[in-house]
């Protein structure tokens, strides 16, 4: 099982999954579909299969031009809103792809549809993967726009955080550096805080995300200091509200009387 990494738009992957033996290919989250379809021509592979984990335009919007292209395409996914959806596949259902076998992982709170692909290969020694669109990242998790903590919660420990330690984490953002500034203010004592400066960070493995990703170590008394809580739950609560009110001050616009004024200007 070999996965091909393609950054497209702002900060997005998406993957193409590819079966050596067979030469065929599923997609996860083609978002940019001329893109993904130079990238299956130059592999030689045959493309069977699109796995949406959420309807968000930056997810799902290459769905429609795909299967116009390709009609015999499987469009799977966990929401009725997903574009060319073929397949709605519900949480533990698993799906097989020559040698690939998927697991559906339904992760409902960024979106109330959203689901994770996780991934192995038959008579292979390979670690397995698990796609995680935007519920998990490296560093850090989506924000809740369709869901409850309690969701995310779920999500993330006993979901996802239950898989084998050596789980692959492919993402659908790279948000990496942001969320490692942000694990760091939270945490920053822990060293384990990676800064891979400008380079794409995918895949990183459950493990590694047990050691730096807040999200992910609410029972951390470090965590629960920052927060000021106690209860994973509340941990989690408040871990989000900051991480969404880091972002803020950066993305901040003055209007332009205002700049004018710090720039002196205007004269009052
Ligand atoms: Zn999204």
């Amino acid at each position: 099982m070999k996965v091909k990494v393609i950054s497209v738009l702002e900060d997005n992957y998406m993957y193409l999954v590819i079966d050596e033996q067979s030469k065929e290919a599923i997609a996860i989250d083609p978002a940019v579909p001329h893109r993904l379809l130079e990238i299956v021509s130059r592999e030689g592979v045959r493309l069977t299969a699109l796995l949406t984990t959420h309807h968000h335009w930056d997810h799902a919007r290459g769905n429609d031009a795909l299967v116009k292209e390709l009609p015999e395409l499987r469009v799977y996914g966990g929401d009725d809103r997903i574009p060319g959806l073929t397949d709605k596949v519900t949480h533990g259902q698993e799906l097989k792809f020559n040698a690939i076998n998927v697991r559906c992982l339904f992760t409902p709170c960024h979106t109330s549809g959203h689901m994770c692909y996780f991934t192995w290969e038959d008579d292979c020694t390979d670690s397995p993967a698990v796609f995680t669109g935007d519920t998990l990242f490296i560093g850090g998790c989506g924000r809740f726009f369709e869901g409850t903590v309690e969701q995310m919660y779920h999500n993330l420990t006993e979901v996802l955080g239950t898989l084998p330690l050596d789980t692959k984490i492919f993402c659908g953002h790279e948000y990496t550096i942001k969320n490692l500034k942000f694990a760091s203010l939270v945490e920053p004592e822990n060293e384990k805080a990676r800064d891979d400066d400008d380079k794409p960070t995918v895949p990183s493995t459950l493990l590694e995300e047990f050691e730096y990703n807040p999200f992910l170590r609410l029972s951390e008394e470090s965590v629960q200091k920052f927060t000021g809580k106690t209860d994973p739950i509340e941990v989690l609560r408040v871990l989000r509200k900051e991480k969404d009110n880091f972002k803020k001050p950066k993305e901040r616009v003055l209007p332009h009387a205002m700049l004018a004024l710090e720039w002196g200007l205007l004269r009052p």
